[in-house]
């Protein structure tokens, strides 16, 4: 059976969700596209039409942060479910519309406060037995981190592991687009990410460390050694809850020298800060102005060369043994512009969250409440995972290239 769905957030992602949804008529019978801007709906449904996809995406704009908008948009369009991909502070607003409304939710990043770059699981998992008592089912951290990482981990814990000791999230991309500095998801969400404190879990507390102030190469599958740079990543708190035997969770990240030199010039000068500041008689944001001066991540796929590479590194025990497994998927950017007109990073979020929703639609990942995406079956994500776009590949036993 397949149902109406509406993404709200006409973004590089949103382009990736609406036009992998509208591939797939099997799952969706309608999809709406709304965002803030109607003009970018209207260029990304032209897109999918000209490029001949079976669904026709149908516009509306609406504003997010307005929990009566959103419940206009849900009483007249009736959709099953909402894909948000939109920005972090928008999560809230939408689950509470969803509840006032019936409509099941889905997003891929987790709520975080305007004001504060903090972010964590909390306040979405506080709506856990509204969602409950509801029968709605909230479907959080669904793209490729958090995401397809949850799910090629509780894949692994399920098919070749009696107790995961160590996990190593790994994420390369090697790609270059060209431009002196521009950021591959949002600017605001992704520099806020980034220059806040690292932090990674360790015999059951949390350690933190100065900013990007642990790295080493990892040697990435057909790329090659790349720096890679200790952050603190939303997956690594739920699956420490999900899989307590985790005795130490790490997520590593690869960065290039001149978007780190980019990144040190624009802090020193406070261009990533987040406190208002007194301009012309206007209070701005340092950081909200500097997203606005740069390239937005939907226009960075024309011309992207390179790929990215992301996988699971575990280390535990098999029937008393030490056993190692490395879960991957290598994506290639032109490719995913030759489909869908997107970026690698666009492209690897995208298709998960359409994976996610389909598998809602369908009721193998159904139950009312609040969840991770590790807390359901792996199995028919990871079918579906190389059947639209994004083929993974393992490898056990081997000595993993990152050292424990
Ligand atoms: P973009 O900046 O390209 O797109 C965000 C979109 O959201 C824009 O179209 C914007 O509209 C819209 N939007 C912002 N505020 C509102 C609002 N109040 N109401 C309606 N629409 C709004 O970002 P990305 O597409 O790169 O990222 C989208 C989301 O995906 C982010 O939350 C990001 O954190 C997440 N993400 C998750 C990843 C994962 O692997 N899990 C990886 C990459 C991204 P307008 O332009 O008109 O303001």
């Amino acid at each position: 059976m397949s149902k109406k769905v509406i993404v709200i957030g006409a973004g590089g992602v949103g382009n990736v969700v609406v036009k992998k949804c509208a591939m797939n008529p099997q799952f969706f019978s309608e999809v709406v596209l709304a965002s803030r801007t109607l003009s970018k709906c209207d260029a990304i449904a032209l897109e999918a039409k000209n490029i001949g996809l079976p669904i026709e995406i149908k516009t509306r704009r609406v504003d997010a942060d307005s929990v009566p908008e959103l419940i206009q948009l849900f009483t007249e369009e009736k959709p099953y479910m909402v894909i948000n991909v939109a920005l972090p502070y928008q999560d809230l607003t939408i689950m509470d519309a969803c509840l006032a409304t019936g409509v099941h939710y889905l997003d891929t990043a987790n709520y975080e406060p305007k004001d504060e770059a903090k972010f964590e699981y909390s306040w979405q998992w506080a709506y856990q037995e509204r969602f409950k008592e509801a029968g709605l089912m909230a479907l959080l951290g669904c793209g490729f981190d958090p995401g397809v990482t949850g799910v090629y981990t509780a894949y692994a814990n399920k098919h070749y592991f009696d107790e995961m000791h160590y996990l190593d999230i790994i994420d390369c991309n090697a790609g270059d687009h060209g431009k002196a500095f521009a950021t591959n998801f949002n600017p605001e969400i992704n520099i806020r990410e980034i220059t806040q404190k690292g932090k990674y879990w360790e015999n059951g507390q949390w350690v933190e460390i100065d900013a990007m102030s642990i790295h080493k190469p990892i040697e990435y599958p057909n790329i090659g050694p790349k720096e890679s740079y200790l952050l603190y990543h939303e997956e690594l708190e739920s699956l420490t809850k999900n899989f307590p035997s985790l005795k130490r969770a790490r997520f590593w990240m690869t960065f290039g020298q001149a978007y780190l030199t980019h990144l040190e010039v624009l802090q020193n000068v406070g261009m990533t800060s987040i406190q208002p500041i007194k301009f012309n008689g206007m209070d701005i944001v340092p950081l909200e102005f500097l997203k606005a001066v740069l390239p937005e991540p939907g226009t960075l796929g024309e011309n992207y060369s390179g790929q990215t590479s992301i996988g699971c590194q575990i280390k535990g025990l098999k029937d008393g043994q030490d056993t190692t497994y490395y879960v991957y998927n290598n994506c290639h950017h032109a490719e995913c512009y030759k489909e869908v007109q997107a970026q690698g990073v666009s492209y690897t979020t995208g298709v998960p969250a359409m994976i996610g929703a389909s598998l809602m639609i369908q009721g193998e990942w159904m139950k009312p409440g609040v969840y991770n995406v590790e807390e359901f079956n792996p199995d028919p994500f990871m079918e579906m995972l190389n059947i639209h776009g994004l083929p993974w590949h393992e490898l056990h036993n081997i000595t993993l290239p990152h050292e424990y």
